[in-house]
């Protein structure tokens, strides 16, 4: 990708394919973006992406109030897919979730599961819409591909129904003797991972003790301040990275 094309607009297609020569047509909302925010006129470019072909440099060949179409020109970049990683998280208030869909995407998580667990307080996660914000942070990150947001599910239906062998699971529990998240980690940096996140209230003492007791479960400390749901996925998912992006 070019200097150039860096500067560009970058817009999600929700499309199988793209092929160079091909046309799209955008939704209401992204010709409300491109006209209205971004004043893009017919002959305007930006790059666009459907999470599995790559990045495309587009050319708006037709914009009105109804309707706008974009022509793919070239690739710019090579799929790339996110490490795989996954998210279970409990619902919390709703900013607060959004957040950690954001935040998770930004953070290249392959996968979003909300889980519910016994102290969980909000039962409800509307998919549609945290799928909807995770790709408006996949255009703004750069990302290529996008997060998977799974429909919300119980916790101990998650952990029990066929676990895939291999995975781990990074157990995210405050005060206890766990230890910290960075040591816990060094000897799986490369296995696939899931990270779990507790809702407001913390995980149940009959929770903790059986998770604890799962073989695949790694317990980490984040530190020895309690910390909000989305400041601990944040804190993990960062170290996980972090670790990742310096083991050869
Ligand atoms: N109400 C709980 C309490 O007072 O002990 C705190 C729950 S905290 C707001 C939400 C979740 O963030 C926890 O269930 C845990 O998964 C994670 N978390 C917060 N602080 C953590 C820490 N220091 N180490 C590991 N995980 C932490």
């Amino acid at each position: 990708m070019t200097t150039n094309h860096k500067n560009l607009l970058r817009l999600y297609v929700s499309r199988e394919t793209i092929s160079g020569e091909e046309n799209a047509e955008l939704s209401k909302g992204q010709i409300h973006y491109l006209r209205n925010v971004m004043r893009l006129e017919k002959g305007g470019t930006l790059r666009a992406f459907n999470g599995r072909n790559g990045e495309w440099l587009a050319e708006v060949t037709e914009i009105s109030k109804k309707k706008a179409i974009v022509t793919f020109l070239e690739k710019i970049r090579e799929q790339s897919t996110s490490s795989d990683i996954e998210i279970l998280a409990s619902p919390v208030k709703k900013e607060a979730f959004d957040f950690m869909v954001e935040k998770a995407t930004e953070l290249g998580a392959a996968r979003f599961r909300p889980v519910i667990c016994e102290h969980t307080v909000i039962h409800r996660a509307n998919e549609e819409r945290l799928k909807a914000l995770s790709i408006e942070a996949s255009e703004q990150c750069e990302r290529l591909d996008l997060m998977e947001i799974t429909p919300l599910e119980s916790l101990l239906n998650a952990l029990t129904n066929a676990w895939p062998s291999g995975r781990k699971l990074i157990f995210c529990i405050e005060r206890a003797e766990a230890p910290p998240i960075l040591r816990a980690l060094e000897a799986h940096t490369k296995a696939p991972l899931s990270i779990l996140i507790g809702p407001e209230g913390g995980f149940s003492d009959a929770e903790v003790r059986a998770i604890s007791a799962m073989p695949f479960v790694i317990p980490v400390s984040l530190g020895p301040r309690i910390l909000k749901a989305e400041t601990a996925l944040i804190a993990s998912l960062a170290c996980i990275q972090a670790l990742r992006d310096r083991s050869p």
